[in-house]
């Protein structure tokens, strides 16, 4: 019997034993993990708390916490949520039983909401306009301060400033990840007298018609000729309409403001070495500053800028072809550097009216390097209105506007030429204007104009090309 209970006792000590492993082991590491937020905006910081038992530490994105004596971690840890979207968390936590168990949390990254409005420019004169461009950012709606207002959620308005002083404009989008407002002020001044100058468009034209814009500008240290004002800038732009109008029925649609051209006066802070530095090209330097000056240029505006300088452009001419516009370098000794001849002798056609008409035409695009008579630097030969470099017998005084009108202006352009008298820049001009101009080219016909003046310069630049 003793031996039977001996061996009784010794089968329930290893029953109990193995018993023991079964039901009591060394256990598995279990955690937890609570985000803060489950839904964020993107590049904000969720904290998530990890609660472990049984782990010698836990690993989560950028560091690693070690467990007490008793196996346990209770803690929280910071990540930036950088995605927009599902972002994974994984935190991996090794047992004391040397178990590893990995477990992760998603925390939705959401756009964060941002608005954007500015002003073009952000001073006017009373009546006329200004261009807000508004877009936002991880919305899904907006409102705008302004008519109309139901607003897609970018774009822009070309809205009309009717009050003196500042006039401020909001713009809210609102999303999933909150609301965001923006505001510009836009300020209006006084509207010079008709005969004053015009630092600024003065108001009139309908909002964002094609018309082209003269400017009188000069750097900090010109003489100041009173070009704008004395009615010679007036006289020259006139008679170069007249001429267009003669030869084909159009005139480039100028901006007036009173019955006459609208001319801005800009008196640059920099002097003429500053303004061109040498090296660097003529219309880039002066359109950069004259957009400066009027706080941006006009998206439909062509300008075409009389720059005076007597060194070292000479007299001459550059342009942007197809682009926002062109100078006339005026300046003659010779006319002690007035624009019309003192004596009366040379029509105002001459030089300058047949300089800006000329710049005027790359401006609007001419000419393409596909048209039949392109002999190169944008130029057709004599007697094309776009006659120039490399011809060197231009005449101005017989000059026509694209005599088989297949170059860059008329009917018999061809696809793929750039073709003016397609141009948005470009009106019916009125018929006495018409009578005028064939009179004119009669009269130099019958008794044409030469003038001996300093050897023309030009220079003819392209635009950037626009990303595609
Ligand atoms: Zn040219």
């Amino acid at each position: 019997m003793s031996r039977y209970t001996l061996g009784v006792s010794a089968l329930l000590a290893f029953t109990l034993a193995c018993g023991k492993s079964v039901v009591e082991p060394d256990p598995d590491p279990t955690f937890t993990l609570t985000p803060s937020d489950t839904v964020s905006v993107v590049e904000t910081t969720v904290f998530v708390t990890i609660r472990a038992e049984n782990v010698l530490s836990c690993s989560y994105p950028g560091g690693t916490y070690t467990a007490d004596a008793n196996g346990r971690i209770n803690a929280a840890f910071g990540v930036t949520v950088s995605a927009i979207g599902p972002n994974r968390i994984p935190v991996s936590c090794p047992g004391t039983n040397g178990k590893t168990v990995t477990k992760e949390v998603s925390v939705r990254g959401i756009a964060r909401v941002k608005a954007t409005l500015t002003a073009s420019p952000d001073t006017v004169y009373v009546g006329d306009w200004t261009t807000l461009t508004r877009s936002c950012e991880g919305a899904a709606s907006a409102t705008r301060s302004w008519e109309p207002n139901a607003a897609p959620m970018g774009g822009s308005d070309e809205v009309t400033i009717t009050a003196l002083g500042p006039t401020t404009f909001s713009y809210a989008c609102t999303g999933e990840g909150g609301s965001d407002v923006a505001t510009v002020d836009v300020v209006g001044e006084p509207v010079p007298p008709l005969d004053a100058r015009a630092f600024r468009n003065r108001p009139g034209e309908i909002p964002g018609s094609h018309l082209t814009q003269f400017v009188y500008m000069l750097s900090a240290d010109m003489t100041d000729r009173g070009h704008d004002w004395n009615g010679q800038m007036e006289a020259v732009i006139n008679a170069a309409l007249v001429f267009f109008a003669g030869k084909t029925g159009r005139v480039p649609a100028v901006d007036n403001f009173g019955g006459r051209p609208d001319i801005l006066f800009i008196r640059s802070t920099k002097t003429h070495a500053g303004l061109l530095p040498p090296g660097t090209g003529v219309i880039s330097n002066l359109l950069d500053e004259l957009s400066l000056r009027i706080g941006g240029l006009r998206e439909k505006k062509k300008y075409i800028i009389f720059y005076p300088p007597l060194i070292p452009l000479g007299f001459g001419g550059s342009a942007v072809q197809g682009g926002a516009g062109g100078a006339v370098y005026s300046s003659l000794p010779e006319w002690d550097n007035a624009l019309i001849d003192p004596l009366g002798n040379v029509p105002p056609f001459f030089p300058y009216g047949y300089t800006w008409i000329h710049e005027w035409g790359h401006v609007l695009g001419a000419v393409s390097s596909t048209a039949p008579n392109f002999i190169g630097g944008g130029h057709t030969p004599n007697p094309d209105i776009m006659c120039g470099a490399p011809a060197t017998d231009c005449d101005p005084s017989q000059a026509e506007v694209d005599p088989d009108g297949n170059d860059w202006f008329g009917d018999n352009v061809g696809a793929g030429i750039f073709n003016a008298k397609l141009s948005l820049w470009i009106i019916p001009a009125p018929p006495e204007l018409v009578t005028m101009g064939r009179l004119q080219a009669q009269t130099l016909r019958d008794s044409p104009v030469t003038i001996e003046l300093r050897k023309f310069r030009e220079e003819l630049v392209f635009p950037p090309k626009r990303p595609q």
